[in-house]
């Protein structure tokens, strides 16, 4: 729905968001002209920051009715060189927390009147999401704590967004990773947020233990490479007390798990995926001190994980097919189904669903998601089209 400026700030009560978030009104008045905070209507009416304004972060959400502001959750730095990153960012602390970086989407769950809602990243109310975490969160938390914002990852095959098999999850779960409060978006220290969702028996995610910060490298390196070949992401690393901003530290495997899947719609993500993974490869081939055979067996993966998918995409497209993202839902009902098709038009993402299956007293529903211009790209050249 399209509204002028001036209609959406009679909505908006300017002068106390710019109280409650602590920026001066003109962001706020100028973000709404430039449409970098977007009105969205639905089950609920709420406005969205597509990016941040002042030090508000991106995928804020003001709920108009009842009135609460849900902050954006905030972008986690990434090291490359564990060891003098450790010491340098956490010379404050005698301690580490260590916590598993599960990979799957963000998701921030939060009381808006007596509705719990999902919202992705971006701000937006997933309504999937929202259904898969009403049925695996129970109302006792919130009961308790309506000012607090549970922030976690949903991981399992049946993600529209990033699907995966190997944490043997059967559908969707759903692993908190922090919880911060309301309005000022103030995080409540690791144990303590560990220890009330075991109260409320509401997952987290895996904790690796508490180090001092000289033993941190020697036992993250370790973990890192305990992962193995299984696909495990990496690691967050956490200031007890969660003054610090956090850390975030990735194995190889899942780098090149990512660019296999970047380059297989390489016109669409490519781009995005491609620099700061190479450079990841080569920060930590030099801290692992690997020899010439071990540096050269990560080139060939590297290289593998950016070439094979992208390949076998333009051999796709040269046998006619539609190169597509297969995902799935699981769900109790069809409305949710439907209400997700409008969610996905909403935000402008081009997928084909399939005829729902019955398993057990649930509905499958497979979806293509088309990414239209590696599509488009690939046709063009096979076609003869110059690359630019
Ligand atoms: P960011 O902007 O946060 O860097 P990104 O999409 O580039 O986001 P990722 O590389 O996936 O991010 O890393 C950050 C994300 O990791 C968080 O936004 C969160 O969804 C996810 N995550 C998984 N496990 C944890 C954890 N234990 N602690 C914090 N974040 C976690
Ligand atoms: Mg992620």
């Amino acid at each position: 729905m399209r509204r002028d400026v001036s209609e959406l700030t009679n909505k908006l009560d300017i002068e106390k968001i710019s109280s409650l978030l602590d920026i001066p009104e003109h962001s706020i008045t100028g973000a709404l002209k430039r449409k970098t905070i977007q009105y969205v209507y639905g089950k609920h009416e709420l406005f969205r920051f597509d990016k941040p304004v002042s030090s508000v972060e991106g995928g804020t959400a003001v709920f108009l009715e009842p009135f609460e502001i849900v902050r954006g959750f905030p972008k986690i730095s990434r090291t490359l060189m564990l060891y003098p990153a450790l010491i340098k960012h956490f010379s404050s602390c005698d301690k580490v927390a260590v916590e598993e970086k599960m990979n799957g989407y963000n998701v921030r769950v939060a009381l808006i009147g007596d509705k719990l809602v999902a919202l992705t990243r971006g701000g937006f109310i997933c309504p999937y999401t929202t259904q898969k975490v009403n049925d695996l969160i129970g109302p006792d938390f919130f009961h308790d704590h309506p000012e607090l914002v549970l922030c976690g990852e949903m991981v399992g095959p049946d993600s529209p967004y990033v699907p995966k098999i190997f944490y043997n999850i059967e559908s969707l779960d759903f692993f908190v990773f922090d919880i911060r409060e309301k309005n000022s978006g103030n995080p409540v220290p690791v144990m303590e947020r560990r220890k009330l969702m075991d109260e409320f028996r509401i997952k987290s995610v895996h904790l690796f233990g508490e180090f001092e910060v000289e033993k941190a490298h020697d036992a993250i390196t370790d973990i890192i490479k305990g992962f193995g070949d299984t696909l495990r992401e990496g690691v967050v690393i956490k200031d007890p007390k969660m003054i610090l901003p956090p850390v975030k530290y990735t194995s190889s495997l899942s780098n090149c798990a990512d660019l296999r899947y970047a380059f297989e719609f390489y016109n669409d993500f490519g781009r995005d995926f491609f620099f700061g993974r190479v450079c990841r490869e080569a920060f930590q081939s030099v801290e692992w001190d690997e020899d010439e055979e071990s540096a050269r067996k990560r080139c060939q993966e590297l290289g593998e994980s950016i070439l094979l998918p992208m390949i076998s995409t333009i051999k796709k497209k040269k046998n006619g097919e539609r190169i597509a993202e297969n995902v799935q839902l699981r769900v109790k009902s069809l409305k949710t189904i439907t209400e997700f098709e409008e969610f996905l038009k909403l935000l402008g993402i081009d997928a084909v669903f399939e005829q729902p299956e019955m398993i057990g007293n649930e509905f499958l529903v497979r979806i293509k998601k088309i990414h239209q211009s590696t599509n488009d790209k690939t046709e063009m050249i096979l076609g003869g089209h110059m690359w630019s």
